[in-house]
């Protein structure tokens, strides 16, 4: 697909997150929980490059002729317009025609290089998205002759594919309320170093809420099941940039239901607190497991001693907090 033809429109970069504080209201009548989650941007990333097809774009609305995986196969990755980055160049150009009139484009080809684990809890398809989002902003923005809308204009776009995609744009650190989409900046003292332990069967997210939903009706009363919305510890334990304080603020009211579904994950979260970690959560729905560490050091350790320990699994280090999605050429 990227032979001679394929003339690049335009590439950028988003980061993967790992949620400090995941706090999980009751189901709402719309389906959703009210999220209280605490972001933070991590240095893994992806990049989506838009090329210009040789074939014109398909008739109908639609501008993407195909997408490719640069960085190798993956069986869970559609590649077809299920894919939140089509999905999100699609959203762009319709946006475009609205505001700025019609225009014949030409096909878009679609390169994802991935290095965010997929089915991980990190928001690699969000990421992905978000990128999407900021590339074919700019390429739009040059072939209408206009100024690009940028990242704070395309949140509302976002918003409308995922509820990690507005974040992912942003980057940073940020408080996620609603549906975790609705975001306040935060201020954090860094960089933290994590330890990210993933595991190559990955979990579904709706699974995961819905086992804690059940969970919560049998026993209403239980401790540990409790919404935790406040996020007042993990905040203070951000702005002091010292990651003892922050390894016991840190909290994930979907923990108990990812554990329920997948015991399996207990013995790593064993491993790493055994090789040094300082605290360790489940990164979103899981079943990806993030190990606070005092430093980069530390958290290599923890990678090289759970995956020796624990055979299916392996991980990678990472700092945060990291940017938002942005433009690379
Ligand atoms: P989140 O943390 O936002 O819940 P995740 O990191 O757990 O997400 P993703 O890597 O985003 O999970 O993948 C979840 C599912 O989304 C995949 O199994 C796949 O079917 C679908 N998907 C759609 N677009 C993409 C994409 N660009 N990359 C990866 N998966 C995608």
């Amino acid at each position: 697909m990227t032979g001679p033809a394929a003339v690049p429109l335009a590439t950028a970069r988003a980061h993967a997150k790992v949620n400090l504080h995941l706090g999980v209201g009751p189901a709402r009548e719309d389906g959703y929980h009210e999220l209280s989650t605490v972001f933070q941007s991590v240095s893994v990333s992806d990049v989506v490059t838009l090329h210009a097809d040789d074939a014109p774009a398909p008739g109908g609305p639609g501008v993407v002729t195909g997408l490719r995986l640069s960085s190798g196969a993956n069986p869970e990755v559609p590649l077809d317009a299920g894919n939140l980055a089509w999905r999100a160049v699609e959203a762009v150009v319709s946006e475009y025609r609205r505001e700025h009139g019609p225009r014949e484009l030409p096909g878009v080809l679609l390169d994802l290089h991935k290095s965010i684990p997929v089915a991980g809890g990190m928001a690699g398809g969000s990421a992905d998205a978000a990128a999407a989002l900021v590339a074919a902003d700019a390429w739009l923005a040059e072939e209408y002759g206009v100024a690009p809308r940028g990242v704070d204009k395309l949140l509302g776009l976002g918003a409308g594919l995922g509820a990690d995609v507005p974040f992912t744009l942003k980057g940073g650190s940020a408080l996620g309320t609603d549906r975790g989409d609705r975001l306040t900046t935060m201020m954090s003292r860094g960089p933290f170093h994590w330890a990210m332990i993933t595991n190559a069967r990955g979990l579904s997210t709706g699974a995961v809420f819905a086992k804690l939903d059940e969970m919560r009706a049998a026993d209403p009363a239980k401790e540990t099941l409790q919404p935790h919305l406040d996020t007042g510890a993990v905040s203070h334990a951000m702005i002091s940039g010292d990651p003892y304080q922050l390894g016991p603020a840190l909290h994930n009211d979907l923990q108990p239901a990812t554990l329920t579904l997948r015991p399996d994950l207990r013995k790593i979260h064993d491993a790493g607190m055994n090789a040094g970690a300082i605290n360790g959560i489940i990164s979103g729905s899981g079943p990806t497991w993030a190990f606070l560490c005092e430093d980069e050091a530390a958290a290599q350790e923890v990678v090289d001693q759970v995956s020796a320990d624990i055979a299916p699994a392996s991980g990678m280090v990472v700092r945060s907090p990291d940017a938002g999605a942005h433009l690379l050429y």
